[in-house]
């Protein structure tokens, strides 16, 4: 049987961390950490996100604040706010939560947004600073997956890393940062997108898979070598016949790949709920930092 990368035990344990910190840091009278999350609109899924950020927050005894403004706040309106949270001194880090209406430009908006504060890691000083292997905020998901590999003592080095997509938030950074001379990282890494041939055999190289294309049980037996590890990123939402009226999915065919792999991460219950809890790290960082 596979190891069972658990984002929900791991989450649970990286929390319980971070509430000791700042419980430490009260009682050395050190600023609280603070992050703010601004949402435009009332899409539904960004909403879930933003709440269940600042319930994390509330449960590690951090503390947030949550602007919510309504989706025909124009783009000079949103950037006004980010410049007013950027020089609030009581507010460590905030994130705008993407996507964001249409006549709203997202690039103007996260170049609006103080680097030093910019705990989603979305600016492009940010990412140079990744890219070039100097400290520098690195976006929750691709931060969550390094964290999950490393506390789960997974060996990276000299390995072939096939990632599936190559985002600006996922794919790509995830394809950096696994090529890094770190640990985790020193991988031998393939980029995948939807223009890439033979995908199939390309995977079978793989001794590990990051699946981040949006694409539901994508990734099937027949693509995955035995003992492989398999890092699902997708998250889909499909209509279904139960009390939610839907059923999350991942992009791995869970069932029939877990029997073949060294190591799998589930969804849900595996890369989501650590994203979500390395944008707190990534707060305690700016706490740090900025004081
Ligand atoms: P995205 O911006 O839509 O990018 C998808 C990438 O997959 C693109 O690079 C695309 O290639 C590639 N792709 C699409 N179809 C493909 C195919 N048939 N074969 C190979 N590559 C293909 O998506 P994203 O924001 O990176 O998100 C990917 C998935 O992860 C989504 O399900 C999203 O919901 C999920 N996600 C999860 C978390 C989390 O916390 N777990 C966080 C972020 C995203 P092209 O570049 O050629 O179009």
């Amino acid at each position: 049987m596979p190891v069972i990368l658990d984002g929900k035990k791991l989450s649970q344990e990286i929390q319980l961390e971070i509430k000791h910190t700042i419980e430490e840091r009260r009682i050395n009278g050190k600023k609280i950490p603070h992050l703010a999350a601004v949402l435009v609109g009332n899409d539904g899924a960004s909403t879930t996100y933003v709440n269940s950020k600042i319930r994390l927050c509330k449960a590690v005894g951090m503390q947030s604040t949550f602007i919510h403004l309504d989706a025909s706040t124009t783009e000079s309106e949103l950037l006004k706010i980010v410049h007013d949270i950027n020089q609030n001194d009581d507010i460590d880090g905030f994130i705008v939560q993407l996507p964001l209406p249409k006549h709203i430009n997202e690039t103007n908006i996260i170049e609006a947004i103080n680097p030093k504060k910019d705990v989603d890691g979305f600016h492009p000083i940010n990412l140079g600073r990744m890219q070039l292997g100097l400290p520098a905020f690195i976006s929750a998901t691709p931060a969550g997956i390094v964290t999950m590999l490393e506390r789960y003592q997974i060996e990276t080095a000299g390995k072939h890393c096939v990632v599936i997509g190559r985002s600006n938030i996922v794919g790509t950074p995830m394809s950096i940062l696994l090529s890094r001379n770190t640990n985790p990282g020193n991988c031998t890494v393939t980029i995948c997108h939807s223009r890439t041939k033979n995908l199939k055999d390309i995977c079978l190289q793989a001794d590990i898979i990051v699946a981040a294309l949006g694409k539901p049980e994508f990734v099937t037996a027949d693509m995955v070598k035995e003992g492989a590890v398999v890092v699902d990123v997708g998250i889909s939402r499909l209509d279904a016949d139960n009390e939610k009226g839907y059923v999350i999915k991942g992009d791995v065919k869970f069932d029939e790949v877990a029997p073949k792999c060294a190591a799998i991460s589930p969804v849900p219950g595996g890369v989501g709920l650590m994203t979500v809890v390395s944008l707190l790290m990534n707060t305690m960082k700016a706490v740090e930092l900025n004081n």
